[in-house]
């Protein structure tokens, strides 16, 4: 299964150009399995993707990407989250006691938004995203190199806000599932990879 795990629909990010309908059609193109919706610190759009889900017969994920006091995170299996910033352990724990899946975001790009060191000092991360389509190849080095180093799981996501990069990057998982209890059972229990487009299919990586 291929899922892009990280993009913005602009209902509820004001930064993006993307309607549901557009990335899932992108998606599909692409003969992607899901998409993940993690707008900045709003779920806003889960009804609304809940029921377009059924009726286009597309799995969507909703999360959140939540600017910690230390970065920014994505969440998934978690009904609330505060509505104001807080430190990355209260909220990776808060996560947790949900059953949910936590990873940081572009760790190391260069915006001040990523955990970069406080990624060896937070305990309870499940993931890193490795491959971020706003963020440069090096960072997302040091993102791989830290994701092995900590024994997470490596992510790839889009990140996208504009039609050209979604699905650019995308996660390998090995079951096709379609909702999101499934979704956060594999990601607890597989191993992950990332996968980058290379203009005709996915190229799913160890390294890159
Ligand atoms: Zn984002």
């Amino acid at each position: 299964m291929l899922v892009d795990m990280h993009l913005h629909e602009k209902t509820c990010s004001s930064d993006s150009f993307l309607s549901l309908e557009e990335i899932v059609t992108i998606a599909r193109a692409r003969g992607l399995d899901a998409v993940c919706i993690t707008d900045h610190d709003s779920m806003g759009l889960r009804d609304y993707a809940a029921e377009y889900s059924r009726k286009v017969g597309f799995p969507i994920f909703v999360g959140v990407e939540f600017f910690s006091l230390q970065g920014d995170i994505t969440a998934w299996g978690i009904e609330n989250f505060p509505d104001h910033r807080i430190d990355a352990q209260p909220f990776i724990d808060q996560v947790n006691a949900a059953g949910g899946f936590c990873v940081s975001c572009h760790p190391f790009r260069n915006n001040k938004r990523g955990l970069e060191e406080h990624l060896r000092k937070v305990k309870g991360l499940h993931g890193v995203e490795v491959l971020n389509g706003s963020t440069d190849l090096e960072a997302n080095r040091t993102a791989l190199r830290y994701c092995r180093e900590l024994g997470l799981q490596a992510i790839g996501a889009s990140d996208a806000h504009v039609p050209e990069n979604v699905a650019k990057y995308v996660t390998w998982l090995p079951e096709r599932v379609d909702d999101l209890t499934d979704f956060l059972a594999q990601l607890h229990s597989c191993t992950t990879k990332p996968a980058i487009w290379n203009g005709s299919a996915y190229d799913v990586v160890e390294t890159f």
